[in-house]
């Protein structure tokens, strides 16, 4: 009898073992799903209806590094080495004015936080919900990220931090990413509430119910220079509208150091303008 009972322990206990690794593999994969969902690469791939490329792997530097991006992947990124190519340096003095373009008209709300290292980058997906009015295109707001430092320079000038706010036309899956500057200064309230939740190496993640709100980090006076371009990561696809905002906002010494600690120099270098114009609402 005794016997009996050890048995039925022993297969009780590798049952539930089995049982709770099983739920751990659900809910990685779950979560692996939830980070790759609005990954640059998914959204060129869900734009062109193709099947992942995220077999490849690419670098800020070595062999790697940007210069070869174009024949990392076979052809899935070959638009790596394409004529309308982000980020670019901004001159001013070219910019045209077009008083055609509209303002942008933001439908933000709330979302509970989730934040994820994919390697690249420290991104923080947002809940569906948020909208924002581009050059009278509806877009979703998908994810924002960052850059240490800024991708896109202007008259020449790098800023220690660029953050991208992808938007998603839900219909045409074309993109529209708003990008602003960080300056080195007063800490920066919003990024302070998950400074303590950085999620510090590829693949970690941080979810919490806690709710933010997109427009408490985003500053006063949303004028722009817009461009055409691509993705800044491969597969560089020629699928975004660019919004570069003109007013730029702080962050402190440690935050901004903290951001590069984590992500290091994730900054694609200029890409030629190759005929394209900047234009601005202002
Ligand atoms: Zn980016």
């Amino acid at each position: 009898m005794k016997t009996n009972i050890l048995k039925y322990a022993l297969v009780f206990g590798l049952l539930s073992i089995f049982t709770s690794c099983e739920n751990q593999q659900i809910d990685t994969q779950d979560q692996n799903q939830e980070v790759l969902k609005y990954d640059e690469t998914s959204l060129s791939d869900a734009y062109f209806g193709r099947k992942s490329s995220s077999g490849c792997h690419f670098e800020y530097e070595g062999s790697s590094g940007p210069e070869f991006w174009a024949d990392l992947c076979g052809d899935d990124w070959k638009d790596c080495g394409g004529n309308s190519q982000s980020p670019i340096n901004i001159i001013t003095d070219a910019v045209l004015e077009d008083e055609s373009i509209n303002n942008i008209n933001t439908n933000y709300t709330i979302s509970s936080t989730n934040i994820f290292n994919n390697g690249h980058t420290i991104q923080f997906n947002y809940d569906a919900g948020s909208s924002a009015s581009l050059n009278n295109i509806d877009y979703n707001l998908l994810q924002f990220h960052f850059h240490t430092g800024s991708e896109h320079t202007v008259d020449g000038v790098r800023y220690p931090m660029e953050m991208h706010l992808v938007h998603q036309d839900p219909i045409t899956k074309l993109l529209a990413v708003v990008g602003v500057f960080f300056k080195e200064g007063n800490r920066n309230l919003l990024l302070n509430q998950f400074m303590n939740n950085l999620p510090e190496y590829e693949d970690d993640h941080y979810t919490s119910s806690q709710k933010y709100h997109i427009k408490d980090i985003l500053p006063g006076d949303m004028d722009f220079y817009t461009y055409s371009g691509s993705l800044t990561t491969p597969a560089c696809s020629e699928i975004v509208t660019w919004y570069i905002i003109k007013e730029t906002i702080e962050a402190s010494h440690e935050q901004l150091e903290r951001f590069e600690h984590i992500m290091h120099k994730n900054f694609r270098p200029i890409q030629t303008l190759s005929g394209r114009i900047v234009s601005t609402n202002d």
